[in-house]
Protein backbone atom coordinates (compact mmCIF):
# COMPACT_ATOMS: atom_id res chain seq x y z
CA UNK A 1 0.00 0.00 0.00
CA UNK A 2 1.29 3.72 -0.84
CA UNK A 3 1.89 5.15 2.49
CA UNK A 4 3.10 9.43 2.02
CA UNK A 5 6.02 10.03 4.78
CA UNK A 6 4.75 10.39 8.43
CA UNK A 7 4.10 13.74 9.58
CA UNK A 8 6.46 15.05 12.12
CA UNK A 9 7.27 18.52 12.93
CA UNK A 10 4.18 20.21 12.77
CA UNK A 11 2.92 18.06 15.80
CA UNK A 12 5.68 16.57 16.97
CA UNK A 13 6.38 13.54 18.01
CA UNK A 14 3.01 11.24 17.53
CA UNK A 15 2.03 8.46 19.53
CA UNK A 16 1.98 5.11 18.25
CA UNK A 17 -1.76 4.97 18.29
CA UNK A 18 -1.96 8.08 16.33
CA UNK A 19 0.84 7.06 13.65
CA UNK A 20 -1.67 3.98 12.93
CA UNK A 21 -5.03 6.45 12.95
CA UNK A 22 -2.97 8.93 10.92
CA UNK A 23 -1.85 6.23 8.23
CA UNK A 24 -5.32 4.35 7.87
CA UNK A 25 -6.59 7.54 7.47
CA UNK A 26 -4.56 9.00 4.92
CA UNK A 27 -4.41 5.50 3.07
CA UNK A 28 -8.16 5.34 2.85
CA UNK A 29 -7.69 8.90 1.27
CA UNK A 30 -5.06 8.60 -1.09
CA UNK A 31 -7.32 5.62 -2.23
CA UNK A 32 -10.51 7.28 -2.79
CA UNK A 33 -8.96 10.53 -4.65
CA UNK A 34 -6.43 9.10 -7.12
CA UNK A 35 -4.43 12.00 -8.88
CA UNK A 36 -5.54 14.81 -6.53
CA UNK A 37 -2.54 15.25 -5.26
CA UNK A 38 -3.25 19.18 -4.23
CA UNK A 39 -6.19 17.72 -2.29
CA UNK A 40 -4.09 14.86 -0.68
CA UNK A 41 -1.75 17.50 0.44
CA UNK A 42 -4.18 19.41 2.33
CA UNK A 43 -5.74 17.18 4.23
CA UNK A 44 -2.56 15.53 5.32
CA UNK A 45 -1.56 19.66 6.57
CA UNK A 46 -4.92 19.36 8.48
CA UNK A 47 -4.71 15.62 9.24
CA UNK A 48 -1.13 16.21 11.51
CA UNK A 49 -2.33 18.78 13.53
CA UNK A 50 -5.81 17.15 14.23
CA UNK A 51 -5.65 13.61 13.97
CA UNK A 52 -3.95 14.17 17.68
CA UNK A 53 -6.55 16.44 18.63
CA UNK A 54 -9.32 13.55 17.59
CA UNK A 55 -7.74 11.42 19.61
CA UNK A 56 -7.70 13.25 23.03
CA UNK A 57 -11.58 14.22 22.27
CA UNK A 58 -13.22 10.96 21.52
CA UNK A 59 -16.38 12.46 20.58
CA UNK A 60 -14.95 13.39 17.43
CA UNK A 61 -13.25 9.78 16.34
CA UNK A 62 -16.26 8.61 17.38
CA UNK A 63 -18.75 10.68 14.96
CA UNK A 64 -16.39 10.05 12.37
CA UNK A 65 -15.64 13.56 11.65
CA UNK A 66 -12.16 13.62 10.21
CA UNK A 67 -14.19 11.43 7.55
CA UNK A 68 -17.05 12.58 6.76
CA UNK A 69 -15.17 16.09 6.64
CA UNK A 70 -12.64 15.23 4.04
CA UNK A 71 -15.72 14.32 1.51
CA UNK A 72 -17.51 16.97 -0.42
CA UNK A 73 -21.49 17.72 0.16
CA UNK A 74 -20.86 17.68 -3.59
CA UNK A 75 -19.71 18.34 -6.52
CA UNK A 76 -21.31 20.03 -9.87
CA UNK A 77 -19.40 19.30 -13.12
CA UNK A 78 -20.54 21.06 -16.30
CA UNK A 79 -19.85 21.72 -19.93
CA UNK A 80 -19.23 25.23 -20.32
CA UNK A 81 -19.71 26.20 -24.38
CA UNK A 82 -18.92 29.35 -26.42
CA UNK A 83 -18.12 30.54 -29.63
CA UNK A 84 -14.70 33.04 -29.71
CA UNK A 85 -14.17 35.70 -31.74
CA UNK A 86 -13.39 33.95 -34.91
CA UNK A 87 -16.50 32.00 -34.56
CA UNK A 88 -15.18 28.77 -33.80
CA UNK A 89 -17.47 26.81 -30.70
CA UNK A 90 -14.91 26.73 -27.68
CA UNK A 91 -15.34 23.84 -25.34
CA UNK A 92 -14.35 24.24 -21.52
CA UNK A 93 -14.89 22.11 -18.05
CA UNK A 94 -16.60 23.81 -15.02
CA UNK A 95 -16.94 22.68 -11.51
CA UNK A 96 -18.77 23.92 -8.34
CA UNK A 97 -17.45 21.74 -5.08
CA UNK A 98 -19.89 22.41 -2.79
CA UNK A 99 -17.89 21.05 0.54
CA UNK A 100 -19.28 21.94 3.74
CA UNK A 101 -22.04 24.17 4.65
CA UNK A 102 -22.86 23.07 8.38
CA UNK A 103 -22.23 26.66 9.52
CA UNK A 104 -24.15 28.48 6.62
CA UNK A 105 -24.11 28.62 2.74
CA UNK A 106 -21.43 27.43 0.96
CA UNK A 107 -19.04 30.46 0.06
CA UNK A 108 -15.47 30.25 -1.86
CA UNK A 109 -14.14 31.57 -5.17
CA UNK A 110 -14.29 30.99 -8.32
CA UNK A 111 -11.18 30.06 -10.59
CA UNK A 112 -10.53 30.61 -14.42
CA UNK A 113 -6.98 29.15 -15.16
CA UNK A 114 -5.56 26.19 -17.26
CA UNK A 115 -4.23 24.54 -14.43
CA UNK A 116 -7.57 24.29 -12.58
CA UNK A 117 -9.13 20.52 -12.32
CA UNK A 118 -11.11 18.98 -9.91
CA UNK A 119 -8.64 18.04 -7.20
CA UNK A 120 -7.52 21.95 -7.46
CA UNK A 121 -10.74 22.81 -6.42
CA UNK A 122 -11.38 20.19 -4.10
CA UNK A 123 -8.27 21.41 -2.30
CA UNK A 124 -9.26 24.78 -2.39
CA UNK A 125 -13.25 24.12 -1.22
CA UNK A 126 -11.46 21.66 1.94
CA UNK A 127 -9.15 24.72 2.99
CA UNK A 128 -12.16 27.13 2.70
CA UNK A 129 -14.51 24.88 5.38
CA UNK A 130 -11.85 26.32 7.60
CA UNK A 131 -11.01 29.38 6.56
CA UNK A 132 -14.32 30.35 6.52
CA UNK A 133 -15.18 28.78 10.41
CA UNK A 134 -12.24 30.89 11.23
CA UNK A 135 -13.49 34.51 10.35
CA UNK A 136 -16.26 33.91 13.20
CA UNK A 137 -18.83 34.50 10.13
CA UNK A 138 -21.89 31.80 9.38
CA UNK A 139 -20.26 30.53 5.68
CA UNK A 140 -19.99 26.79 4.88
CA UNK A 141 -17.01 26.04 2.48
CA UNK A 142 -16.71 25.81 -1.44
CA UNK A 143 -14.98 26.72 -4.05
CA UNK A 144 -15.40 26.19 -8.34
CA UNK A 145 -13.73 27.43 -11.21
CA UNK A 146 -13.18 26.38 -14.77
CA UNK A 147 -9.90 25.88 -17.09
CA UNK A 148 -10.78 28.69 -19.18
CA UNK A 149 -7.55 30.63 -19.30
CA UNK A 150 -8.66 34.12 -19.93
CA UNK A 151 -4.92 35.46 -20.82
CA UNK A 152 -5.24 36.92 -24.28
CA UNK A 153 -8.86 36.52 -24.50
CA UNK A 154 -10.81 39.82 -25.77
CA UNK A 155 -13.59 40.92 -23.45
CA UNK A 156 -16.68 39.92 -25.70
CA UNK A 157 -14.62 36.04 -25.39
CA UNK A 158 -14.71 36.62 -21.62
CA UNK A 159 -18.19 37.99 -21.35
CA UNK A 160 -19.91 34.69 -23.60
CA UNK A 161 -17.73 32.33 -21.43
CA UNK A 162 -19.33 34.07 -17.98
CA UNK A 163 -22.78 34.16 -19.18
CA UNK A 164 -22.40 30.61 -20.55
CA UNK A 165 -20.69 29.48 -17.41
CA UNK A 166 -23.26 30.92 -15.42
CA UNK A 167 -26.46 29.66 -17.95
CA UNK A 168 -25.25 26.63 -15.50
CA UNK A 169 -23.95 27.83 -12.37
CA UNK A 170 -26.89 30.04 -11.71
CA UNK A 171 -29.19 26.87 -10.77
CA UNK A 172 -26.80 25.48 -7.97
CA UNK A 173 -26.04 28.97 -6.33
CA UNK A 174 -28.36 31.32 -4.20
CA UNK A 175 -27.81 34.28 -1.41
CA UNK A 176 -29.38 31.48 1.23
CA UNK A 177 -27.19 28.27 -1.12
CA UNK A 178 -23.83 28.90 -2.22
CA UNK A 179 -22.51 32.62 -2.88
CA UNK A 180 -19.81 32.57 -5.06
CA UNK A 181 -16.82 35.08 -5.24
CA UNK A 182 -13.05 35.97 -7.08
CA UNK A 183 -9.83 33.99 -7.32
CA UNK A 184 -6.99 33.89 -9.83
CA UNK A 185 -8.38 34.76 -12.90
CA UNK A 186 -11.36 36.22 -11.50
CA UNK A 187 -12.13 39.83 -10.92
CA UNK A 188 -14.34 42.07 -10.80
CA UNK A 189 -14.69 42.38 -14.95
CA UNK A 190 -15.39 38.48 -14.79
CA UNK A 191 -18.24 39.06 -11.26
CA UNK A 192 -19.75 41.87 -13.23
CA UNK A 193 -20.71 39.13 -16.80
CA UNK A 194 -21.47 36.45 -14.08
CA UNK A 195 -23.58 38.42 -12.01
CA UNK A 196 -25.30 40.07 -14.87
CA UNK A 197 -26.64 36.60 -16.34
CA UNK A 198 -27.20 35.24 -13.01
CA UNK A 199 -29.68 38.24 -12.22
CA UNK A 200 -31.43 38.02 -15.70
CA UNK A 201 -31.77 34.62 -15.27
CA UNK A 202 -33.11 33.95 -11.91
CA UNK A 203 -35.13 37.96 -12.79
CA UNK A 204 -34.24 39.03 -8.94
CA UNK A 205 -31.70 40.87 -7.74
CA UNK A 206 -30.02 38.77 -4.93
CA UNK A 207 -26.76 38.98 -3.36
CA UNK A 208 -25.65 36.15 -4.67
CA UNK A 209 -22.20 36.74 -5.34
CA UNK A 210 -19.63 38.76 -3.48
CA UNK A 211 -16.74 40.92 -5.10
CA UNK A 212 -19.14 42.59 -6.98
CA UNK A 213 -18.96 46.29 -8.35
CA UNK A 214 -19.47 49.38 -5.60
CA UNK A 215 -22.71 50.33 -7.54
CA UNK A 216 -24.53 47.01 -7.79
CA UNK A 217 -24.29 45.53 -4.29
CA UNK A 218 -20.35 45.47 -3.60
CA UNK A 219 -18.39 46.05 -0.60
CA UNK A 220 -16.11 48.54 0.22
CA UNK A 221 -12.69 47.01 0.86
CA UNK A 222 -13.68 43.85 -0.52
CA UNK A 223 -11.09 44.41 -3.52
CA UNK A 224 -7.90 44.98 -0.88
CA UNK A 225 -9.47 42.85 1.96
CA UNK A 226 -7.26 39.49 1.21
CA UNK A 227 -3.59 42.11 0.89
CA UNK A 228 -4.51 43.89 3.53
CA UNK A 229 -5.45 41.13 5.93
CA UNK A 230 -2.66 38.80 5.07
CA UNK A 231 -0.27 41.53 5.98
CA UNK A 232 -2.42 42.39 9.37
CA UNK A 233 -2.25 39.02 10.66
CA UNK A 234 1.74 39.39 9.65
CA UNK A 235 1.78 42.29 11.99
CA UNK A 236 -0.22 40.67 14.66
CA UNK A 237 2.42 37.46 14.46
CA UNK A 238 5.17 40.06 15.23
CA UNK A 239 3.15 41.87 17.70
CA UNK A 240 2.38 38.86 20.28
CA UNK A 241 6.55 38.45 19.98
CA UNK A 242 7.54 41.80 20.52
CA UNK A 243 8.64 42.77 17.41
CA UNK A 244 6.88 45.25 14.99
CA UNK A 245 6.51 45.34 11.21
CA UNK A 246 7.27 48.71 10.30
CA UNK A 247 11.00 48.88 9.18
CA UNK A 248 10.92 45.28 8.14
CA UNK A 249 12.00 44.31 4.29
CA UNK A 250 9.41 42.22 2.57
CA UNK A 251 9.27 39.60 -0.77
CA UNK A 252 5.97 39.36 -2.12
CA UNK A 253 5.09 37.00 -4.95
CA UNK A 254 2.65 37.36 -7.63
CA UNK A 255 1.10 40.63 -8.79
CA UNK A 256 -2.32 40.25 -9.01
CA UNK A 257 -5.20 40.90 -6.13
CA UNK A 258 -3.87 39.21 -3.33
CA UNK A 259 0.22 40.71 -3.85
CA UNK A 260 -1.35 44.33 -4.90
CA UNK A 261 -2.78 45.07 -1.74
CA UNK A 262 -0.50 43.09 0.65
CA UNK A 263 2.36 45.33 -0.63
CA UNK A 264 -0.09 48.53 -0.45
CA UNK A 265 -0.39 47.80 3.60
CA UNK A 266 2.83 46.90 4.24
CA UNK A 267 3.89 49.94 2.72
CA UNK A 268 1.65 52.02 4.23
CA UNK A 269 2.58 50.36 7.84
CA UNK A 270 5.87 51.36 7.09
CA UNK A 271 7.71 47.56 5.44
CA UNK A 272 9.82 48.23 2.40
CA UNK A 273 8.57 45.79 -0.54
CA UNK A 274 11.60 44.67 -2.82
CA UNK A 275 9.70 42.06 -4.96
CA UNK A 276 6.63 41.60 -7.16
CA UNK A 277 6.05 38.52 -9.84
CA UNK A 278 3.99 36.65 -12.22
CA UNK A 279 4.41 33.52 -13.90
CA UNK A 280 6.89 34.48 -16.00
CA UNK A 281 9.24 35.94 -13.53
CA UNK A 282 10.11 38.64 -10.69
CA UNK A 283 11.10 42.16 -10.15
CA UNK A 284 13.61 42.81 -7.45
CA UNK A 285 13.33 46.75 -6.71
CA UNK A 286 16.07 47.22 -3.40
CA UNK A 287 14.79 50.68 -3.13
CA UNK A 288 11.33 49.61 -2.11
CA UNK A 289 7.91 49.58 -4.11
CA UNK A 290 6.51 53.37 -3.26
CA UNK A 291 2.79 54.38 -3.63
CA UNK A 292 3.35 55.66 -6.99
CA UNK A 293 5.10 52.42 -8.08
CA UNK A 294 2.54 50.17 -6.79
CA UNK A 295 -0.48 52.50 -9.26
CA UNK A 296 2.13 51.94 -11.80
CA UNK A 297 1.62 48.57 -10.79
CA UNK A 298 -2.04 48.17 -10.49
CA UNK A 299 -2.49 49.97 -13.89
CA UNK A 300 -0.22 47.48 -15.53
CA UNK A 301 -2.24 44.64 -13.94
CA UNK A 302 -5.68 45.53 -13.30
CA UNK A 303 -6.49 47.25 -16.66
CA UNK A 304 -3.49 46.72 -19.31
CA UNK A 305 -3.18 43.50 -18.02
CA UNK A 306 0.33 43.38 -19.14
CA UNK A 307 3.57 41.62 -17.52
CA UNK A 308 5.76 42.51 -14.37
CA UNK A 309 8.69 42.68 -16.60
CA UNK A 310 7.28 46.25 -17.66
CA UNK A 311 8.75 47.21 -13.82
CA UNK A 312 11.75 47.19 -14.24
CA UNK A 313 11.71 48.77 -18.07
CA UNK A 314 9.59 52.17 -16.13
CA UNK A 315 11.44 52.01 -12.87
CA UNK A 316 15.57 51.80 -13.46
CA UNK A 317 16.16 50.73 -9.69
CA UNK A 318 14.86 47.56 -10.78
CA UNK A 319 15.88 44.31 -12.41
CA UNK A 320 13.62 41.99 -13.81
CA UNK A 321 14.58 37.91 -13.26
CA UNK A 322 13.25 35.59 -15.73
CA UNK A 323 11.95 32.43 -14.92
CA UNK A 324 13.16 32.64 -11.17
CA UNK A 325 10.91 33.12 -7.68
CA UNK A 326 11.82 35.94 -5.72
CA UNK A 327 12.55 33.68 -2.61
CA UNK A 328 16.28 34.50 -2.98
CA UNK A 329 15.95 38.28 -1.75
CA UNK A 330 17.01 38.53 1.52
CA UNK A 331 14.26 39.87 3.73
CA UNK A 332 12.57 39.83 7.02
CA UNK A 333 9.40 38.72 6.00
CA UNK A 334 7.63 36.43 3.10
CA UNK A 335 4.25 36.82 1.33
CA UNK A 336 3.75 34.53 -1.00
CA UNK A 337 0.52 35.92 -2.55
CA UNK A 338 0.27 33.78 -6.20
CA UNK A 339 -0.40 30.29 -6.41
CA UNK A 340 -0.45 27.27 -4.55
CA UNK A 341 3.42 25.17 -4.09
CA UNK A 342 4.83 28.47 -5.60
CA UNK A 343 7.29 28.22 -2.12
CA UNK A 344 9.15 24.74 -2.02
CA UNK A 345 11.98 23.34 0.60
CA UNK A 346 14.59 24.84 -1.30
CA UNK A 347 13.11 28.40 -1.24
CA UNK A 348 12.32 27.62 2.08
CA UNK A 349 16.18 27.47 2.93
CA UNK A 350 16.89 30.11 1.15
CA UNK A 351 14.73 32.12 3.20
CA UNK A 352 15.83 30.72 6.41
CA UNK A 353 19.42 30.90 5.12
CA UNK A 354 18.57 34.97 4.36
CA UNK A 355 17.20 35.65 8.27
CA UNK A 356 13.30 35.34 7.63
CA UNK A 357 11.44 35.82 10.51
CA UNK A 358 7.99 35.40 9.29
CA UNK A 359 6.16 34.17 6.31
CA UNK A 360 2.56 34.84 6.17
CA UNK A 361 0.61 32.77 3.39
CA UNK A 362 -1.75 35.46 1.08
CA UNK A 363 -1.91 32.88 -1.69
CA UNK A 364 -3.62 29.30 -0.67
CA UNK A 365 -1.59 26.53 0.25
CA UNK A 366 1.81 28.75 -1.52
CA UNK A 367 4.12 26.67 1.15
CA UNK A 368 4.00 23.13 0.15
CA UNK A 369 4.38 20.93 2.85
CA UNK A 370 8.01 20.41 3.75
CA UNK A 371 8.60 24.11 3.52
CA UNK A 372 5.96 24.95 6.06
CA UNK A 373 7.41 21.78 8.36
CA UNK A 374 10.90 23.83 7.64
CA UNK A 375 9.65 27.22 8.69
CA UNK A 376 8.06 25.74 11.49
CA UNK A 377 10.97 24.07 12.78
CA UNK A 378 13.48 26.93 12.61
CA UNK A 379 11.04 29.16 14.39
CA UNK A 380 9.53 31.07 12.05
CA UNK A 381 6.57 32.57 12.55
CA UNK A 382 4.09 30.96 9.89
CA UNK A 383 0.93 32.31 9.26
CA UNK A 384 -1.18 29.32 7.30
CA UNK A 385 -3.21 30.74 4.55
CA UNK A 386 -6.04 29.44 6.25
CA UNK A 387 -5.66 32.08 9.14
CA UNK A 388 -3.55 34.87 7.12
CA UNK A 389 -5.32 35.30 3.69
CA UNK A 390 -9.05 34.74 5.42
CA UNK A 391 -9.83 38.68 5.30
CA UNK A 392 -11.43 38.06 1.81
CA UNK A 393 -14.08 35.92 2.29
CA UNK A 394 -14.54 37.72 5.60
CA UNK A 395 -15.10 41.21 3.67
CA UNK A 396 -17.10 38.92 1.84
CA UNK A 397 -19.08 38.08 4.13
CA UNK A 398 -19.59 41.76 5.51
CA UNK A 399 -20.64 41.76 1.85
CA UNK A 400 -23.56 39.83 1.90
CA UNK A 401 -24.57 41.13 5.31
CA UNK A 402 -24.78 44.78 3.87
CA UNK A 403 -26.72 43.35 0.58
CA UNK A 404 -29.02 41.57 3.12
CA UNK A 405 -29.58 44.63 4.87
CA UNK A 406 -29.74 47.16 1.75
CA UNK A 407 -27.10 48.82 3.52
CA UNK A 408 -23.29 50.20 2.54
CA UNK A 409 -20.73 50.92 5.16
CA UNK A 410 -18.04 53.04 4.94
CA UNK A 411 -14.65 52.76 4.20
CA UNK A 412 -13.70 53.43 7.77
CA UNK A 413 -16.30 50.46 8.95
CA UNK A 414 -15.40 48.06 6.69
CA UNK A 415 -11.95 48.55 7.45
CA UNK A 416 -12.62 48.75 11.69
CA UNK A 417 -14.58 45.35 10.95
CA UNK A 418 -11.39 43.61 8.67
CA UNK A 419 -8.88 44.42 11.39
CA UNK A 420 -11.15 42.89 14.21
CA UNK A 421 -11.92 39.67 12.21
CA UNK A 422 -8.00 39.24 12.05
CA UNK A 423 -7.35 40.01 15.07
CA UNK A 424 -9.62 37.57 16.40
CA UNK A 425 -8.51 34.77 14.44
CA UNK A 426 -5.08 35.18 15.75
CA UNK A 427 -6.03 35.45 18.94
CA UNK A 428 -7.73 32.17 17.99
CA UNK A 429 -4.33 30.71 16.62
CA UNK A 430 -3.18 31.47 19.93
CA UNK A 431 -5.61 29.47 21.86
CA UNK A 432 -5.39 26.36 20.20
CA UNK A 433 -1.50 26.99 19.32
CA UNK A 434 0.23 27.95 22.33
CA UNK A 435 3.43 25.55 23.33
CA UNK A 436 4.78 25.00 26.63
CA UNK A 437 7.73 27.83 25.88
CA UNK A 438 4.91 30.91 24.76
CA UNK A 439 5.51 30.28 21.42
CA UNK A 440 3.03 29.76 19.13
CA UNK A 441 2.27 26.51 16.53
CA UNK A 442 -0.49 29.22 14.31
CA UNK A 443 -0.53 25.90 11.79
CA UNK A 444 -2.32 23.69 14.43
CA UNK A 445 -3.77 26.73 16.07
CA UNK A 446 -5.93 27.53 12.65
CA UNK A 447 -6.76 23.90 11.94
CA UNK A 448 -7.87 22.73 15.32
CA UNK A 449 -9.79 26.42 15.84
CA UNK A 450 -11.65 26.01 12.34
CA UNK A 451 -12.28 22.64 12.46
CA UNK A 452 -13.79 22.35 16.33
CA UNK A 453 -16.70 24.68 15.11
CA UNK A 454 -17.58 23.01 11.76
CA UNK A 455 -16.94 19.20 13.57
CA UNK A 456 -19.51 20.22 17.17
CA UNK A 457 -22.23 21.01 14.41
CA UNK A 458 -21.85 18.24 12.49
CA UNK A 459 -22.02 15.87 15.10
CA UNK A 460 -25.09 17.73 16.68
CA UNK A 461 -26.97 17.25 13.56
CA UNK A 462 -26.77 13.51 13.54
CA UNK A 463 -25.34 11.76 10.97
CA UNK A 464 -25.69 13.48 7.79
P1 LIG B 1 -4.93 37.01 -9.48
O1 LIG B 1 -5.38 36.28 -10.69
O2 LIG B 1 -5.38 38.40 -9.29
O3 LIG B 1 -3.33 37.02 -9.41
C1 LIG B 1 -2.61 35.84 -9.39
C2 LIG B 1 -1.13 36.19 -9.44
O4 LIG B 1 -0.39 34.99 -9.26
C3 LIG B 1 -0.69 36.75 -10.79
O5 LIG B 1 0.39 37.62 -10.60
C4 LIG B 1 -0.26 35.50 -11.53
O6 LIG B 1 0.67 35.71 -12.58
C5 LIG B 1 0.39 34.71 -10.42
N1 LIG B 1 0.38 33.29 -10.73
C6 LIG B 1 -0.70 32.53 -11.08
N2 LIG B 1 -0.33 31.27 -11.32
C7 LIG B 1 1.01 31.22 -11.12
C8 LIG B 1 1.97 30.20 -11.21
N3 LIG B 1 1.63 28.95 -11.55
N4 LIG B 1 3.26 30.53 -10.91
C9 LIG B 1 3.60 31.78 -10.57
N5 LIG B 1 2.73 32.79 -10.47
C10 LIG B 1 1.45 32.52 -10.74
O7 LIG B 1 -5.34 36.09 -8.24
P2 LIG B 1 -5.52 36.49 -6.71
O8 LIG B 1 -4.53 37.54 -6.36
O9 LIG B 1 -6.95 36.74 -6.48
O10 LIG B 1 -5.18 35.11 -5.97
C11 LIG B 1 -3.84 34.76 -5.61
C12 LIG B 1 -3.86 33.68 -4.56
O11 LIG B 1 -4.58 34.13 -3.40
C13 LIG B 1 -4.53 32.37 -4.95
O12 LIG B 1 -3.89 31.29 -4.29
C14 LIG B 1 -5.93 32.53 -4.39
O13 LIG B 1 -6.57 31.27 -4.19
C15 LIG B 1 -5.61 33.21 -3.08
N6 LIG B 1 -6.72 33.94 -2.47
C16 LIG B 1 -7.36 34.93 -3.14
C17 LIG B 1 -8.38 35.63 -2.54
C18 LIG B 1 -9.03 36.80 -3.17
O14 LIG B 1 -9.80 37.48 -2.49
N7 LIG B 1 -8.75 37.12 -4.44
C19 LIG B 1 -8.87 35.23 -1.20
C20 LIG B 1 -8.05 34.24 -0.54
C21 LIG B 1 -7.05 33.61 -1.18
P3 LIG B 1 0.19 35.63 -14.11
O15 LIG B 1 -0.53 36.91 -14.36
O16 LIG B 1 1.42 35.45 -14.88
O17 LIG B 1 -0.74 34.43 -14.21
Amino acid sequence: MDVLPRPTSTTGKLTARATKYMDEFMNGLIQRNPGEPEFIQAVREVAESLVPYVLEHPKYEEAEILQRITEPDRIVSFRVCWEDDQGRIQVNRAWRVQFNNSIGPYKGGMRFHPSVNQGILKFLGFEQVFKNSLTGLPMGGAKGGSNFDPKGRSDREVMRFCHSLMTELHRHIGPDTDVPAGDIGVGSREISYMFGQYKRLENAFKGAMTGKGLSYGGSLVRKESTGYGCVLFARNMLQHKGEDLAGKTCTVSGSGNVSIYAAEKAIEIGAKVVTLSDSSGFVHDPDGVDAEKLEFVKDLKEIRRGRIAEYAERFPSATYHDKVRPWGVPCDIALPCATQNELNAEDARNLLKNGVQCVSEGANMPATLDAAHAFVEAGVLFGPGKAANAGGVAVSGLEQSQNALRLSWSREEVLRRLEGIMNNIHAKCVEHGTREDGSVHYVRGANIAGFVKVADVMAAYGIL
